[in-house]
């Protein structure tokens, strides 16, 4: 059975080169198809109805390897989580079922990101060994959900993120939100606090145009704009409602200062969410550009100049 595996995860296997600052905290693999996912995702390289290059997802090239050669690899190397992408395509539940209980054999914690199934399946996974259920909402209101072509609809996608919540426990359903895909900012504040209410974590993608997709011409969301979500995210999730921390100014919105505790707590809402370890180096840019989920506290102080100018400017009395 062949799989694909992220170029980073292929660099901390030793079978690649990458910056040693910032390897993946975990191997990120994704099932393999060489026409794509059947869905209609209007972001998405995997998508089969674009021209894009099958061997990505967002800017990341993921190369395709044999899953038995892949488990020695992992074998022999000190990676303790994996994370499985799936698709959809003939047969792909039964198939990560598989994969799955190959990794656990390995003894790796394994993540599973997968769109709506049957809960039954998720039960399934779990005694599998899955420990953390990944959900890609993507979208932070039905509107942006339709608009960008995702499957299934909003309404099932949260009976999907509950049903998961009662399966693997709280904050054990980390749901991805993309940001800048013509959402409002009141719609991600709105979306994360009823996420965090429904027990779910939530982990940040930046919009990232990919050549060939449907939404190749939209451009990526401001820094200022990702970087507000981030800390937003940050003391929604701490427990704070966002109506207490968020203050409009001349149609900008601002964080009140008081929220915050200090600069080292700043930092830390800018670095990757999601499950134990995953940092997704470069996932959303260049290695050369700005990181807008920062993967690991060295590349953090690289920046921290742009950042203090940066964060100056959403903060206010
Ligand atoms: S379901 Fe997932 S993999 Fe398939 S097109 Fe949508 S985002 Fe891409």
């Amino acid at each position: 059975m062949r799989i694909r595996v992220s170029l980073g995860t292929l660099a901390t296997l030793k079978v690649g080169y990458a910056r040693t600052d910032a390897l993946p905290g975990i191997a990120y693999i994704m099932q393999y198809s060489d026409v794509g996912c059947s869905a209609l995702c209007s972001f998405c390289s995997q998508s089969f109805a674009f021209n894009t290059r099958k061997d990505t997802l967002s800017r990341v090239i993921w190369p395709e390897m044999e899953l038995s050669v892949f488990i020695d690899l992992l074998r022999s190397s000190n990676i303790q989580r994996v994370c499985l992408q799936t698709i959809i395509k003939k047969g792909f539940i039964e198939e990560a079922h598989h994969i799955v209980r190959a990794l656990s054999r390995t003894g790796a914690k394994v993540s599973l990101s997968i769109t709506p199934i049957p809960s039954a399946e998720l039960v399934s996974f779990k005694k599998e060994g899955v420990d953390y259920l990944g959900v890609g909402l993507d979208s932070a209101s039905k509107h942006t959900m339709e608009k960008i072509l995702k499957p299934y609809g909003w309404e099932l996608y949260w009976t999907f993120i509950s049903e998961g919540v009662k399966i693997f426990g709280r904050r054990k359903v980390v749901t991805h939100l993309i940001v800048g895909v013509g959402e409002s900012p009141i719609d991600l504040l709105d979306t994360i606090t009823r996420l965090r209410d429904e027990g779910s974590e939530v982990s940040l993608f930046s919009f990232t145009p990919l050549k060939g997709s449907l939404m190749e011409r939209l451009k990526r969301p401001l820094m200022r704009y990702y970087r507000f979500i981030q800390l937003a995210t940050y003391l929604i999730m701490k427990g704070y409602e966002w109506k207490e921390f968020v203050t409009m100014r001349k149609g900008r919105l601002y964080i009140r200062k008081k929220y915050v505790e200090n600069e080292e707590v700043l930092y830390s809402a800018l670095m990757t969410r999601g499950c134990p370890g995953c940092n997704r180096p470069f996932y959303n840019e260049s290695p050369r550009e700005e990181p807008y989920n920062f993967p690991s506290k060295a590349i953090i102080e690289d920046w921290k100049t742009v950042l203090r100018t940066e964060l100056n400017d959403i903060f206010i009395d």
